[in-house]
């Protein structure tokens, strides 16, 4: 029971941060609204509304519903990865890969030259790429260069391509050291996205 309490506490906390990073990422005034959560053994899954067809990032950018929707899903990996003694999520060390390549091919190919702090985004798309496009050759390279992921694939368009440019736009969000929330800094011209901790 008591470990109900705090679990609950725990969605809540992460259903807050979700809507937080949502509101930050999309553009000012686009209709958003999160419902709430609910749980499962593949984690805990964010309910929310949001306007379809609103580029974000720009007018290259990705529609707002496959950015939240990979939001969701990173949290959803996050929160299966909760420290029940804590209550909080740990950060990743570099092994995440390893384990990670073994379920999803697209991740063989690339180098993962990155800190560990984005590996649950990636495990989220890679995911999501397996599902909505299982043909996609594994990537080329997977890198952060000015404090974003790159992720170099070859031919891929529709829902594929939406995935891969949400986690490269998230990725300026999302701390590359740890995995919370973030944002695009630079220090003597060294552009990274890091959390206050980390900065
Ligand atoms: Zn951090």
């Amino acid at each position: 029971m008591a470990d109900d309490m705090e679990y609950l506490a725990f969605a809540a906390g992460l259903v807050d941060e979700f809507s937080a990073q949502g509101k930050r990422v999309l553009p000012e005034g686009t209709p958003f609204l999160v419902r709430g959560a609910t749980h499962s053994d593949a984690g805990i899954r964010m309910l929310y509304d949001v306007e379809p067809g609103v580029l974000v990032g720009g007018k290259h950018g990705p529609p707002a519903e496959a950015v939240l929707e990979l939001l969701a899903r990173t949290y959803r990996v996050r929160s299966r990865r909760v420290d029940r003694m804590t209550w909080t999520v740990p950060a990743l060390t570099d092994a995440w890969w390893e384990a990670a390549a073994t379920h999803f091919p697209i991740l063989r190919g690339g180098g993962m030259e990155f800190d560990a702090g984005w590996g649950d985004l990636c495990i989220a798309m890679a995911d999501w790429l397996a599902e909505a496009a299982p043909e996609l050759e594994p990537f080329r390279q997977t890198k952060e260069k000015f404090g974003e992921l790159r992720l170099y694939y070859g031919p891929g368009e529709g829902l594929a391509q939406q995935i891969v440019d949400s986690a490269e736009l998230l990725s300026t969000r999302i701390c590359e050291v740890c995995g919370a929330p973030g944002k695009l800094g630079s220090v003597r011209d060294w552009y990274k996205t890091t959390c206050e901790a980390h900065r």
